[in-house]
């Protein structure tokens, strides 16, 4: 499915807050498209695969350079530990600790080395894994417990972005640097949000990124019938397109809760997302004209 100017669209999925249903919304958008990519950005918790079940036949490690030393060579100034924003160097009179897992691989101590005594090596963060769902090209990746840095591993998910074919991004919660990178370059975002007051603080954080970093984007309202207009009202000062509302039903959390995404659970609303698809490619037209 792609749109008039032939170019399919990039759509990350995103929410202020977990418990959304963002990943049943990302997963049914992209099954409603026929033949699609879905790129499941959410690295800590991905979960995308438990109701696409793909066929995974390919894994790539994910690594990050991080720093060694030439012991024949470094003096214990200790410029490399003073340089570190993050804590992982410690220098002793005759010893370097380097912590790994709390180096985020800017390659500052490196540079700054007075005596050029470091080196870097690649320190594995976690595996990105690709394989079918049926007719979606399926991506994700994987960050290894403990790791820190979720964005080395989305970087390399979203190499692997089509331009073939529609690509629909599942961020993760929140509004932090995992989601900013993960909604980076995309034609448009979908911030998935509920009625409630806890839904609509985050709702707002999330309008407030995706303003700053210029990405056009809309509102899903699931559970719409469940809380208060607060979302509605405010989307509609703000100008924000509401592209769909979802109410409550018993059918689609149970259908969660068993691995099944809300289309499966009702195929009516493969419809409705196709039709949202079209809305949302004419506004991207419209913004680009
Ligand atoms: S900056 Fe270089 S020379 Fe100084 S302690 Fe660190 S590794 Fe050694
Ligand atoms: S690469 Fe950056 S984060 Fe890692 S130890 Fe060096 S300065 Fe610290």
């Amino acid at each position: 499915m792609g749109f008039s100017d032939g170019k399919p669209l990039k759509i990350a999925v995103a929410s202020g807050k977990g418990g959304t249903g963002k990943t049943t919304i990302s997963v049914s958008l992209a099954l409603s498209l026929g033949r699609a990519q879905f790129i499941d950005c959410d690295v800590e918790e991905p979960n995308a695969h438990l109701f696409l079940n793909p066929n995974l036949k390919e894994e790539e490690v994910v690594e990050i350079p991080v720093p060694r030393i030439n012991f024949d060579k470094c003096t214990y100034c200790g410029e490399c530990a003073k340089v570190c924003a993050y804590n992982a160097i410690a220098v002793l009179p005759n010893k370097v600790l380097i912590f790994d897992e709390l180096c985020h691989g800017c390659g500052a101590c490196t540079m700054f080395c007075p005596e050029k005594a470091m080196y870097e090596v690649g320190h594995p963060t976690g595996v990105i894994q690709h394989g079918d769902a049926g007719e979606i090209d399926f991506w994700h990746g994987i960050l290894n417990i403990g790791e820190p840095m979720a964005v080395p591993i989305i970087r390399k998910l979203k190499k692997r972005v089509r331009d073939d074919l529609p690509v629909v991004l599942d961020a993760a919660p929140g509004t932090s640097c995992p989601v900013v990178e993960t909604v980076r370059k995309t034609d448009f975002s979908i911030l998935v949000t509920e009625p409630t007051p806890f839904g609509f603080h985050d709702f707002k954080l999330g309008v407030e990124v995706l303003r700053k970093i210029g990405i056009p984007f809309g509102a899903i309202i699931n559970r719409a019938d469940k809380g208060t207009d607060e979302v509605r009202k405010y989307c509609e000062k703000q100008g924000i397109p509401v592209l769909m509302e979802i109410p409550f039903d018993r059918r689609v959390a149970e259908g969660y809760s068993r691995g099944k995404p809300l289309v499966d659970v009702l195929p009516e609303y493969r419809d409705r997302f196709r039709d949202m698809y079209k809305r949302i490619a004419e506004m991207v037209l419209a913004k680009a004209a």
